[in-house]
């Protein structure tokens, strides 16, 4: 009996709207992002959305409740994440303490200095924020969890907040994995020029003036967004932005990021185009098909057409398939776990099989991946 239950819980929710969102709309983002918090446990066990005034976990303070009895309810499921959040809360701010009060043993009749604030962008090269970089990706790590599982556009942005702050203080010492996440996180929120800004950034990080960069590294703030977005970027062809695209090993999860970005440009336009057919079939109306250009180019940007925004995407598949044959095959059966709650059930499916860092493309970006409508039959075509 709990077995079945459970499988609803994991499974059974979302698909229905992915099931829904490919039968009658398609707006070329995420449809289960959830701008505002719901009671969890009315949703999961109960398929209820409660629209009342809803109370936070007062621990973690990313889970939501309705009632004292519904906090109850969830607790099971709940505890293990709570606590963790909690914990590495704490971590975290115990790591920051020497780093506000750093003397630099390098230099002499050196003042206290609070580093994150002075350093920032520079604290790779100082062995004593070790241990600071190391509590913050966990924390990142457990919002990501928590994120993954409710779909909150808060939690979401509180992961972001500590993947971006990571590379605001640590910048090029990072490791590539982090800056590998960034890119799916936008995408769950449904920001995909800033996806395209950052793996531009990251990419390109060699024609990029240090002085500038570390400059504006040390104006910004605690989890700031320092990444210059141009608006619409996302229709831009990134074959002739990124030089290095084509050169460059090890870019399996930019080019996931990238892939998912033109799939939902062509499959948004894709749905539009057919609804306007639709309507004019039913309608034959004139004016409608005044509007149809118009509407058509409001949709896909001004200087890129969707034949451009098609072969972009064709390209980037190819290109994926490229480092390794037998990667969209993988893709495909990886499908039906895409929707499983626990981002842990997903890890499993994963661990040891696929190498770094196309593991880290699969586990972070199937799921955005597979909610696109005619992404299935897309791969299908290819293996
Ligand atoms: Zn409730
Ligand atoms: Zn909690």
């Amino acid at each position: 009996m709990e077995g079945t239950r459970r499988q609803t819980i994991d499974y059974g929710l979302q698909r229905e709207h992915k099931d829904a969102l490919t039968t009658f709309c398609y707006e070329g983002k995420d449809p289960n992002l959830r701008e505002k918090p719901y009671c969890f446990p009315c949703l999961y066990y109960d398929h209820k959305t409660v629209v009342s005034e809803l109370k936070r976990c007062s621990r973690c303070h990313v889970a939501w409740y309705c009632s004292a009895e519904c906090q109850t309810r969830h607790f099971k499921d709940h505890r293990a994440i709570c606590k963790q959040i909690a914990e590495d809360e704490k971590c975290l701010e115990l790591a920051a303490i020497p780093l506000r009060h750093f003397v630099d043993p390098e230099e002499d009749n050196a003042v206290a200095e609070n580093i994150l604030e002075t350093r920032a962008g520079e604290l790779g090269d100082i062995a004593e924020a070790q241990d600071y970089f190391k509590a913050r990706i966990i924390l990142a790590n457990s919002y990501w969890t928590e994120a993954y599982m409710s779909e909150v556009k808060e939690v979401w942005e509180k992961s972001l907040f500590h993947f971006l702050e990571l590379l605001r203080l640590y910048h090029i010492s990072c490791p590539l994995e982090i800056c590998f996440r960034v890119p799916f996180l936008l995408l769950y929120l449904n920001r995909d020029d800033e996806a395209y800004t950052f793996i531009r950034y990251w990419i390109e990080l060699d024609n990029i003036d240090d002085e500038e960069t570390l400059l504006r590294h040390k104006r910004s703030r605690e989890g700031d967004w320092i990444y210059p977005v141009e608006p619409n970027c996302r229709y831009r062809d990134m074959f002739e932005d990124y030089t290095k695209l084509d050169g460059q090993e090890e870019t399996e999860p930019y080019l996931m990021a990238l892939a998912i970005n033109k799939m939902r440009i062509v499959a948004s336009n894709d749905f539009l185009s057919r609804a306007l057919d639709y309507t004019l079939h039913e309608t034959d109306g004139r004016r409608i098909q005044q509007v149809r250009s118009v509407v058509q180019e409001m949709l896909i940007g001004n200087d890129n057409d969707v034949a451009s925004q098609r072969q972009q995407r064709d390209r980037l598949l190819d290109k994926i398939d490229f480092y390794d044959s037998k990667t969209l095959g993988i893709f495909l059966t990886c499908e039906p776990v895409s929707e499983a709650r626990q981002f842990m059930n997903v890890d499993d499916v994963f661990r040891g099989e696929y190498d770094y860092p196309l593991g880290i493309a699969l586990a972070n970006g199937f799921r955005s991946f597979f909610r696109i409508p005619g992404a299935v039959d897309l791969v299908r075509q290819r293996v």
